[in-house]
C-alpha cells in the first residue's frame, strides 16, 4: 500500500484531565504517532508537567495548560490557548473526571454539585466550545462509565453524569450535521487508575474482577488503545456511539 495512504494524519488533541490515570497514558500514546497533545489539569502542576516532560523526551509535542473544567471561562482560555499555539484544534477529548459513590439518601449537597459541575458542566462546556471552534473533519470524544448500564447501588450521582454525557453525544453529533465532525463516547468499566481505587475496600475491589467474564479490572493500556482507534482514521465512520470497554462486565 501506498506509504502516504497508510501514514496516520498528525492532529491536534486536547485531553482534558490528563495529567496521570487513562488521560496521560493515552496522551503519551497519541504523542508517540506524532500528534500534538495539549495536556489539561486542574490541580496538580507536577504531574502535568512531568507528563510534557516525558513525552518531549521521546520527541513527541506536549504542552500542559491547567483550567478548571467546571468553570466555562477556563474553558474558553483553554480553547484560546490550544488554537493559538497550534494553529487549529482536531479532537476533543473529553476525559477529566472525578468520583464520590454514596447512596441517594445520603449523598449531600456540596457533593452533588461537585459531581455535576466537573463530570456534566465541564464537558458540556467544552462541546460548546468545540462545536464553535473544532476544524472540519474533528472529533469529539467523551468519556462515559459502563456503570450506566450496570446501575450499581451507591453509583447514583456518579452515573446520572455519565447518563447525561451518553445524551448530548449523540444530540451533539446531530447537531454538527454539515460540518463533518463526529462525536462518540468511550465507557470504560473499572480501571485501574486512582479515580477507581481510592476509597473503595479489597472487598469491593475483588466482587468488580469477578464480575467482568475476563476476571480481571481494565489497564489505562485497554482503555487507551480504544481512544487511539477513536481518534485515527479507522473510526470516520462511526458517530453518536457509545463504546463500552469492560471486559464483558455489562
Ligand atoms: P484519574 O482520577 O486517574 O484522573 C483524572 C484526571 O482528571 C486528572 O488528570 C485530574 O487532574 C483531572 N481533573 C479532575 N477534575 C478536573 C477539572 N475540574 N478540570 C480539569 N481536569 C480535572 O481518572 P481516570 O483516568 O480513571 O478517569 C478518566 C475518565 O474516565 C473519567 O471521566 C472517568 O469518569 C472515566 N472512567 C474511569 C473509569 C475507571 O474505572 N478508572 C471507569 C469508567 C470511566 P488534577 O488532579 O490536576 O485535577
Amino acid at each position: 500500500m501506498n506509504t502516504a495512504v497508510q501514514e496516520k494524519q498528525k492532529k491536534v488533541i486536547l485531553i482534558t484531565g490528563a495529567s496521570r490515570g487513562i488521560g496521560a497514558f493515552t496522551a503519551s500514546l497519541l504523542a508517540q504517532q506524532g500528534h500534538s497533545i495539549i495536556i489539561n489539569y486542574a490541580n496538580n502542576d507536577q504531574e502535568a508537567n512531568a507528563v510534557v516532560q516525558r513525552i518531549q523526551a521521546n520527541g513527541g509535542t506536549a504542552t500542559a495548560f491547567k483550567a478548571n473544567i467546571s468553570h466555562s471561562d477556563e474553558v474558553t482560555q483553554l480553547f484560546d490557548y490550544a488554537i493559538q499555539t497550534y494553529g487549529r484544534l482536531d479532537v476533543l477529548m473529553n476525559n477529566a473526571g472525578i468520583m464520590r459513590l454514596n447512596k441517594i439518601e445520603d449523598v449531600d449537597d456540596e457533593t452533588i454539585d461537585q459531581l455535576l459541575a466537573i463530570n456534566l458542566k465541564g464537558p458540556l462546556y467544552t462541546m460548546r466550545e468545540a462545536a464553535k471552534r473544532l476544524a472540519h473533519g474533528g472529533k469529539i470524544i467523551n468519556l462515559s462509565s459502563s456503570v450506566v448500564g450496570m446501575k450499581l447501588e451507591t453509583y447514583g450521582v456518579y452515573t446520572a453524569s455519565k447518563a447525561a454525557i451518553e445524551s448530548l453525544t449523540a444530540i451533539l453529533a446531530k447537531e454538527l450535521r454539515g460540518k463533518n465532525i463526529t462525536v462518540n463516547a468511550i465507557a470504560p468499566g473499572p480501571t485501574a487508575t486512582a479515580l477507581f481505587l481510592e476509597g473503595k475496600s479489597d472487598e469491593l475491589i475483588a466482587r468488580l474482577i469477578q464480575a467482568a467474564p475476563l476476571e480481571r479490572l481494565g489497564t489505562v493500556e485497554d482503555i487507551a488503545a480504544v481512544l487511539d482507534f477513536a481518534v485515527n482514521e479507522g473510526s470516520n465512520w462511526v458517530n453518536a456511539q457509545i463504546l463500552r470497554v469492560n471486559g464483558g462486565i455489562v
